[in-house]
């Protein structure tokens, strides 16, 4: 018996050339996830993706484990293929199916046929393949309306496929369909979230991450590094910039009121960022912003921030709670990393009271003793670029 899978496109609502585009973008998408599982091929037929194996030691297991973090799939299916024999069918069924009927008492058997040719109608296709199943498993029974288990035959041009249960996709769109923008990066629960979420809508993503040593640790930037694998395992190959900010912020430390340090120091982050996203073409900027978390999060200060900006700020978590955060970061296995100890440059010179409702003139004045653009040249010349790998 050979095992294939099949694939379901999500989106379903997608027409025409975006379809079109949609679909090549997701094929390639799932070959590079797969190159070094063994040989195999893919075929298309209407929203079906058929993903067949050609070596005998090609690992379905992990194939399966890794289509599941691939955005735009909507579900997928392993199916025996056997040929189109129903002594065959009937005698693959049973010992295909046994882990998941075991785990279900009501089932139902769906016969497809697009090969008219084939002896047996539909319904005579269920009703055998159904006895089959009845006989093997006697704690079975048929429940035509509400299944817990449909097991579907379907007879096709060139095999039969005998499949089980749907397993959920990762949703969103494929990689690669919705442009490139930048995340910037801390080490902290919310950004690889943030992340994870633009990534799911098919954006490609480059990091930017601000270190600022002595005053945060090279842990803090492997830990940086740590997450985007996990987010790129969802996301595809991440380039990661580092920016050196130390100068900045003792620049700032030295030149501004004390309740200023934080915006003046996000309004930097964000036009270091701008510049970075002209050079690599990123249309907008992501954060892990949401609203009202802390003092440099409330709606005031997200609009100073948002000033110095030329392009937009995407916030996929502005209006989630800590919780429901830090539900998806243990989904996404970010979480685990994110709660290792570090310092951010965000956390090394934090004022002791913050201005919650900041003026955008106090904060115009207090940069007008630095020279920013000096600053911001010397920051972004200083970057290091590197590609992380997607982790499996
Ligand atoms: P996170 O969990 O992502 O660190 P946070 O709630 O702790 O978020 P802040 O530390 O105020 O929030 O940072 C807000 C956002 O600013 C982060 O989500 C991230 O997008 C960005 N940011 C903060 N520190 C850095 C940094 N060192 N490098 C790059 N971006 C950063
Ligand atoms: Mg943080």
């Amino acid at each position: 018996m050979k095992e294939i899978i099949l694939i379901k496109n999500g989106e379903l609502a997608l027409k025409g050339l975006n379809r079109a585009t949609f679909e090549s973008v997701l094929v390639k998408n799932i070959k590079r996830r797969m190159y070094d599982l063994g040989k195999f091929t893919i075929s298309r037929s209407q929203s079906t993706i058929m993903l067949e194996p050609k070596d005998d030691d090609f690992d379905m297991d992990e194939a399966v484990e890794r289509l599941s973090k691939v955005f735009g799939i909507a579900g997928f299916q392993r199916a025996a293929a056997v040929s189109k024999n129903m002594e065959e069918i009937l005698e693959t069924a049973a010992p295909y199916l046994e882990e998941d009927l075991r785990r279900v008492k009501t089932f139902k058997v769906e016969a497809k046929r697009s090969d008219k040719a084939f002896p047996l109608t539909s319904p005579q296709i269920s009703c055998e393949v159904g006895g089959k199943l009845l006989e093997a498993f006697p704690h079975l029974k048929v429940d035509v309306h509400h299944p817990e288990l449909t097991v579907v035959v379907e007879i096709r041009e060139h095999a039969a496929y005998i499949r089980g249960d749907q397993i959920k996709g990762a949703g969103g769109m494929p990689v690669g369909t919705g442009g490139k923008a930048a995340i910037l990066m801390s080490g902290g629960i919310d950004s690889p979230v943030a992340a994870w979420m633009m990534a799911k809508r098919g954006i490609v993503l480059n990091a930017i991450h601000f270190a600022s040593p002595p005053y945060t640790s090279l842990q803090s930037e492997m830990k940086v590094h740590d997450l985007i694998r996990k987010v790129a395992a969802y996301g595809g190959d991440i380039a990661l910039f580092t920016v050196p900010f130390t100068e900045i912020q003792e620049r700032i430390r030295e030149d501004c009121p004390e309740e200023l340090f934080t915006l003046v120091m996000r309004r930097f982050m964000m036009r270091i960022s701008c510049a970075l996203a002209e050079r690599e073409d990123c249309l907008a900027l992501v954060t892990g912003e949401s609203v009202g978390q802390v003092a440099s999060q409330t709606m005031g200060a997200l609009v100073c921030t948002d000033a110095v900006a030329d392009r937009p700020v995407f916030r996929p978590l502005i209006g989630m709670d800590k919780e429901e955060i830090i539900e998806r970061a243990r989904k996404i296995d970010t979480f685990e990393i994110s709660i290792r100890p570090f310092e951010d440059c965000c956390t090394v010179f934090t004022p002791k009271h913050p201005r919650t409702r900041p003026k955008k003139e106090l904060l115009e004045a207090a940069e007008q003793n630095m020279d920013v653009e000096a600053l911001i040249q010397r920051a972004v010349e200083g970057t290091r670029k590197e590609l992380i790998r997607n982790e499996f």
